[in-house]
């Protein structure tokens, strides 16, 4: 559950519960490498966020504590938005934009480091009235937590269902998933790695895109499957190894049990060679 926020009284963003279990299934195979990404959604009536897609591009840097990618994708993303927004420009509908920045934390639990912070006054700083959300994801947890604010690094919400799109929002967010499909295709999936397409994703395998989540996933539990059966293997050259061993460690115990049978009989053999010695003595004293 998230913490207690400052600002009680706006209302909370809406991200996507579905987008961010595609977020956990994609990242967690890359165990302790960090991945960042960008959300996309728009604002409500009321002008809350709501979070419905997002992707993750290339990292230009991944480590255990830091991920980076390229800038360009920030312009990439907003020119698909345009693209979409100017294909349904009806004024009712409301406009797709970049609304949030996605990073993981693998087994680090959720805060905004000091680089967080730094990256996330970036970001806002690009978007016209600071409405701009920070999602941090530890995949190896499995916990999620929504930032609202920068100069709040340890407040954070958990995430909340978006409400039910009409269906002109939705075919508007089909015509920006297109755009990051050609992007795809054009770019290859080592550049844009993963196409997190929310609540929106049984109509996008039905149209034909990849599952990017759930082959990342499958892919590691094949992985997994395989490190397994050679550990087994591995086992079982042990085992057999360990078998001549067993019989050797079985003559080494009867040899220990002879010895110390010898060794009784020569601590006898001593004390009746000292009493028949005193004996001796006595008789020729
Ligand atoms: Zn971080």
């Amino acid at each position: 559950m998230g913490r207690k926020a400052k600002k009680l009284a706006d209302k909370l963003p809406g991200v996507s519960r579905n987008l961010v279990e595609q977020a956990i299934d994609f990242t967690s195979p890359r165990g302790r490498l960090e991945m960042g990404g960008l959300l996309i959604g728009h604002l409500d009536s009321d002008g809350a966020i709501q979070v419905v897609t997002g992707f993750f591009p290339k990292q230009l840097e991944a480590t255990a504590g830091y991920c980076e990618f390229s800038g360009s994708w920030v312009a990439m993303a907003a020119a698909a938005c345009l693209y979409a927004n100017q294909a349904c420009s009806d004024p009712i509908i409301p406009e797709l934009r970049i609304v949030g920045w996605i990073h993981t934390h693998p087994n680090l639990g959720l805060f905004l480091s000091s680089i967080d912070v730094a990256t996330y006054k970036s970001l806002k700083l690009m978007t016209p009235d600071s409405k701009f959300i920070a999602v941090v994801i530890d995949p190896l947890r499995d916990e999620q937590g929504i930032f609202l604010d920068e100069n709040s690094p340890n407040e954070y919400f958990s995430t909340s269902a978006v409400p039910e799109m009409s269906q002109q929002l939705r075919q508007k967010y089909h015509c920006f998933l297109d755009r990051m499909q050609e992007i795809k295709i054009s770019k290859g999936s080592d550049e844009l790695c993963a196409i997190l397409p929310g609540d929106l994703r049984i109509e996008r395998l039905l149209m034909g895109d990849t599952d990017d989540s759930r082959t990342a996933s499958r892919a590691a539990i094949q992985k997994m499957k395989g490190a397994i059966w050679t550990l087994e293997e591995e086992i079982k050259t042990l085992k057999q190894k360990i078998k001549p061993l067993e019989g050797l460690n079985r003559e080494i115990i009867s040899m220990k049990k002879d010895s110390m049978i010898i060794q009784q009989h020569l601590l006898d053999l001593k004390s009746k060679t000292s009493q028949r010695n005193s004996l001796l003595q006595k008789l020729f004293s």
